[in-house]
């Protein structure tokens, strides 16, 4: 059997998290789980969160295979029963014993993970970057997500020409003096991927902008209009600064569009000539629709995938997207990533599983006849670092 875990690691989209010392178990659990819900997510439907919710909150979190295999892994970690209560309570102790940074960077280094590309638009509010880096002692590079500026000039009541003036000036000075590596948006949470690539027209910012402004509101067409708008500006300030683009595509939190995050509904937009230069990374290459992103980025010469969010969340499903992305996508065109936030065992466990999914997928491929032993090596060490250090221009 192959293995990978030697090799470092560059976290291609994750998210930073703040210090927590000394968690319950239940908080532990909220920190580092994917998905089922929350209890503002019950309230906001009028459901009392009584205890029996609480524990049914828990119990879905709880009965993932994703926390199972985390669970397990840091129970090796710490060499404890693989019980919630085990687990935290030698996180808490450990803490306690050497401090949090000594903690957090162990985790780090046990996992070979040497750099992490966060998108600090989650969680809010923003987690100081300067402390987290001082936090877990690896190299932090963050990418800027368009939609927090958005918000925040809608929320300012700016006409047009100041409108689109601080769009450009805000973005600008992320990808120079802000220390952004490239740029992120969420428009598939908003109002979806499948956005005109003519939408760069010169007045349909200031149409869409009058219209949301006149109407008081924020829905229909016009939000729609002025986010692809501005989408589109994005795309070609990426060109301008030489910034790779981060968009995401596939599963996310509760509130992601299922049916309007496809990879496929970006292809006319990816392939329109005036956006050709701009280097898109699809994140999470389009979970559960990781073919589409797998095949973009063979049809065209500028598109990478990272394989966060299925690596880990889908569990023991890893090695099969690995094989379903890299049967179009070029070996050079993927990344590992994991979407982990919150705390630093998930970024461990989550390196953990990358590698493993990735000498399963390997071993496959030299068994069909694709690869040598040590072809599928340096393919992993692609993968795992390499492609992503290309990307984002870091040595
Ligand atoms: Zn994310």
């Amino acid at each position: 059997m192959l293995d990978f875990s030697d090799l470092s690691v560059v976290d291609a989209h994750c998210h930073p998290y703040r210090r927590a010392d000394n968690l319950s178990a239940d908080e532990w659990v909220n920190a580092v789980s994917f998905g089922g819900g929350s209890p503002e997510y019950l309230q906001a439907g009028g459901i009392e969160v009584d205890a029996a919710a609480q524990a049914m909150l828990q119990r879905v979190k709880r009965d993932t295979l994703y926390f199972r295999y985390m669970l397990r892994r840091m129970a090796e970690f710490f060499q404890v029963e693989a019980t919630v209560d085990a687990v935290v309570a030698a996180r808490n102790r450990a803490i306690k014993d050497n401090g949090y940074g000594v903690y957090a960077q162990g985790l780090h280094q046990a996992g070979k993970i040497e750099t992490l590309i966060v998108d600090d638009g989650h969680p809010l509010p923003q987690v100081d970057l300067r402390r987290f880096r001082a936090q877990v002692g690896v190299e932090v590079l963050p990418v800027f997500r368009i939609e927090a500026l958005i918000q925040q000039l809608l929320d300012e009541d700016s006409a047009w020409p100041e409108f689109q003036r601080a769009y450009d000036e805000g973005i600008a000075m992320a990808l120079s003096d802000g220390g952004y590596v490239g740029l992120k948006s969420i428009i598939a949470y908003r109002t979806g991927l499948d956005i005109d690539p003519r939408s760069r027209s010169a007045d349909q910012g200031m149409v869409a902008l009058e219209k949301i402004r006149r109407a008081r509101g924020r829905s229909g067409d016009a939000i729609k209009n002025l986010r692809d708008h501005l989408f589109c500006r994005a795309i070609e300030l990426c060109i301008d600064f030489d910034a790779p683009f981060q968009v995401h595509t596939g599963m996310g939190d509760w509130e992601v569009h299922l049916d309007a995050c496809r990879p496929a509904l970006l292809m006319e937009l990816l392939r329109y000539p005036a956006y050709r230069a701009c280097k898109f990374l699809l994140v999470h290459t389009g979970y559960p629709y990781h073919a589409e992103a797998g095949y973009i980025a063979n049809a065209l010469p500028n598109i990478w995938c990272d394989l966060s969010e299925g690596l880990p969340f889908a569990g023991n499903a890893g090695a099969r997207i690995i094989a379903e992305v890299l049967e179009m996508a070029p070996l050079s065109r993927v990344c590992y990533g994991s979407d982990t936030y919150g705390s630093p065992e998930p970024f461990y466990t989550s390196a953990l599983l990358g590698k493993q999914a990735l000498a399963q997928a390997m071993q496959q491929l030299i068994n069909d006849g694709f690869m040598s032993e040590a072809q599928a090596r340096e393919a992993a060490k692609m993968i795992l670092s390499d492609n992503a250090r290309e990307l984002y221009d870091a040595s």
